[in-house]
Formats: C-alpha cells, sequence, structure tokens
C-alpha cells in the first residue's frame, strides 16, 4: 500500500479527489483516488506515497481536514482479536516508533458511529504498542488507526508539523454565548487554521482596522473586536446591540461590492452571499489597490464543478491582484458548501 489517506466533509469527495489527483500529478506523483461518495475520506493510491506526502503540505490543501500517509490496509478483521494482525502489518511495513496513537473513523454517517469502537480499541491498544516498543515519545511520526467498519481499517501515519493537530481533522471550538452568530466559529476556526500562531500574533493586534462587508448580525465583526481591533461594518441588515458597548464599531449601511476604505486598513473581511467570481474580483480589486493589507473571505460553492470554480477563483484573483500573492484557502469544519480564503500580498 503507497499512498494517502485524507479525512474530508462528507459529501466533498469528488473534490478532494480531483484536488489529489490534480496536485500529485503536476508535483510529479500521478496516481489514482478511491472513494465512495459520503465515506468523508479520499485514498490515492501512487508509486512512492512517502515522496507525495512529503511533496503535498497539509497546509496546502483544500479540502482535506487531515492528511495521513498509508502503511497499510486491514480487512476481514476479526472482532476478537484486531491486534494480531494489526501488529503483523506493522512489522511487515517496518513503519514505527510512533510518538502517539490515534484511533479515528470518518466524520460520516457510516464512521461516526464507530466512535466507541476506536475509543475502546485505542485503549487496548496503547499498552500493546508501549510493550512492543512502538511507541516512543522522541519519534517524528504519529500512528493512525482508521476504521471504516468494525471488520476493515486503514494503518497510517502522519508528522505532526505537517497535519491536522485534531483527531479527525476537526479543530473542536465552542460557541461563546456573546456570540451574535453561529458564524463567529467560522472565523475564528479561519484565524486558527489558516495562519500560524505567529503570524495570528503579529497580524492581529489591538488597535488595528478592520472592514467586515456583509457583517449582519455580526459574529465575524465581535470575534474582531475580541482581538482588540476596531471594525466597520458594512451591511444593509441590523447588528446585535451589544457590539456597540465598547465603541469600537462603525456600522455604515452601504453596498459592500461598492464601498471601500479612504485610507489603507489591516484587515478586510467578507462574508457576503453571492456568485464566488463577483466576490473574488472584488477580493482582488481590496488587494491590488491597496485598501486592506490582509483579508478574509468566504466563497459559496455552487452545486456542481466546485473544484472547478474553486481553481477559478483562485486563478483570477492571482491574475487579478497584481504582484506576488499569498493565498491560504481551505474548507474549514464550520464551512458548509463553502470555502474560506486568506490572501495577502507576500512581501512582508
Ligand atoms: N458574517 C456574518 C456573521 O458572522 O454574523 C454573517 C453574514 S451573512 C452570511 C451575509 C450578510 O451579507 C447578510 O447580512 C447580508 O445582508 C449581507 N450582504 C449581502 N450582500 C450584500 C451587499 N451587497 N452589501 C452589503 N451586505 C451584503
Amino acid at each position: 500500500r503507497s499512498g494517502l489517506l485524507c479525512w474530508c466533509r462528507a459529501g466533498f469527495e469528488p473534490e478532494l479527489a480531483a484536488e489529489l489527483s490534480d496536485r500529485a500529478a503536476m508535483l510529479g506523483h500521478p496516481g489514482y483516488a478511491q472513494t465512495d461518495r459520503d465515506s468523508g475520506y479520499v485514498l490515492f493510491h501512487c508509486e512512492d506515497g512517502a515522496a507525495l506526502d512529503e511533496a503535498l503540505p497539509w497546509r496546502e490543501l483544500i479540502f482535506a481536514r487531515q492528511k495521513l500517509r498509508l502503511i497499510a490496509e486491514l480487512s476481514d478483521l476479526d472482532p476478537v482479536d484486531r491486534i494480531t494482525p494489526l501488529l503483523a502489518a506493522l512489522r511487515e511495513s517496518g513503519a514505527g516508533p510512533f510518538n502517539d496513537l490515534w484511533v479515528e473513523h470518518s466524520d460520516s454517517d457510516a464512521g461516526r458511529p464507530l466512535s466507541g469502537l476506536a475509543r475502546s480499541f485505542g485503549n487496548a491498544l496503547r499498552p500493546v504498542l508501549k510493550r512492543e516498543g512502538l511507541l516512543d515519545a522522541k519519534a517524528k511520526r504519529r500512528l493512525h488507526v482508521a476504521f471504516i467498519d468494525g471488520r476493515h481499517a486503514f494503518l497510517a501515519s502522519a508528522d505532526g508539523d505537517d497535519s491536522a493537530p485534531w483527531p479527525l481533522g476537526i479543530p473542536r471550538l465552542r460557541m461563546h454565548a456573546d456570540a451574535p452568530s453561529r458564524s463567529a466559529l467560522k472565523l475564528d476556526e479561519a484565524l486558527g487554521v489558516l495562519l500560524t500562531p505567529q503570524e495570528h500574533e503579529l497580524w492581529l493586534r489591538p488597535g488595528m482596522r478592520a472592514a467586515d462587508l456583509g457583517a449582519a448580525p455580526g459574529g465575524w465583526t465581535w470575534v474582531l473586536l475580541r482581538q482588540g481591533l476596531s471594525v466597520i461594518a458594512i451591511d444593509n441588515g441590523p447588528l446585535r446591540p451589544h457590539l456597540f458597548d465598547i465603541g469600537q464599531v462603525t456600522h455604515l449601511r452601504e453596498d459592500g461590492f461598492s464601498w471601500h476604505p479612504q485610507e489603507s486598513l489591516d484587515w478586510m473581511v467578507c462574508d457576503m452571499v453571492e456568485q464566488p467570481i463577483r466576490v473574488t474580483e472584488r477580493m482582488a480589486t481590496w488587494l491590488r489597490e491597496g485598501w486592506c493589507r490582509r483579508m478574509i473571505f468566504n466563497l459559496k460553492l455552487p452545486m456542481k464543478k466546485r473544484w472547478l470554480e474553486t481553481q477559478r477563483c483562485l486563478e483570477l484573483f492571482r491574475a487579478q491582484c497584481g504582484g506576488d500573492v499569498d493565498l491560504r484557502a481551505r474548507q474549514l469544519y464550520h464551512d458548509r458548501e463553502e470555502i474560506t480564503v486568506f490572501a495577502a500580498h507576500s512581501r512582508k
């Protein structure tokens, strides 16, 4: 077995399969994707999975919640003893030792009922791996056991520096009681996932200024306020009154597609629900004109050809914004039929 196993949002397997196939071919590791609709994962088979794994950073994948390097497939597992064949497969592959063990399942209708099995199997397997010398805190990679059903699992591994630091690739964020909308979680996640912790600290500082296009009822504005930024919120709709308590919000009932600031802002965020191409063009104009230094925006994806549309938008953005651009896109856990994009000029 050589290749990758990636988790994704159930229903987005075709997008992830297309993304992996295109990227792998471009990187000189052609192969083929294997998946089932709504399974929540994609397998990508190629000749040198380790080389592809290294050439394709997790952070650069849009539709993969997690990226794992395949070690072995375990089929026809006997529920009475799944550990013996697992150890045999590990031995045969020569993989390990590992710094940790994560036992997972896909985030799908078929996968979620396996969470109890995953937990108890993890508890049983961990001491065995220790005894066998296969767990070592200093090792570079983590072992993943991915259950497809009670008799079928994949063994895979991940580098902690090149993978999602959350089981199943799902960051657990709690909704704050003061947040005006659930969308707040989306921007929170975007800031945590699209920026490194160092960038987050450097680029979001009290006193900075931001615009929020399509701000109502104010979830994203609230996230920016909590970072100490002042916000110009653009929307015809009303904002939740408590956002005005600290005097850092200006609400303008303007059209988000024509308004722009007179002076350059540190940030612009945009959650207007519109044709993705139209949003992309407007966002590129903001960067090109220097109306903001950094931006985060959402692109609603159409029902069909979502990978093509994603590529079309990102290419158009690059072509239109002028100069080198740092462009990062991801389908967040809190994104449904959409992706979230960070963009800035790459000169620091
Ligand atoms: N991010 C918001 C939050 O966290 O609460 C939710 C935004 S909601 C998904 C989209 C908003 O975009 C709506 O409030 C809508 O009024 C606004 N909108 C859509 N088109 C707009 C336009 N052309 N100009 C300004 N606002 C627009």
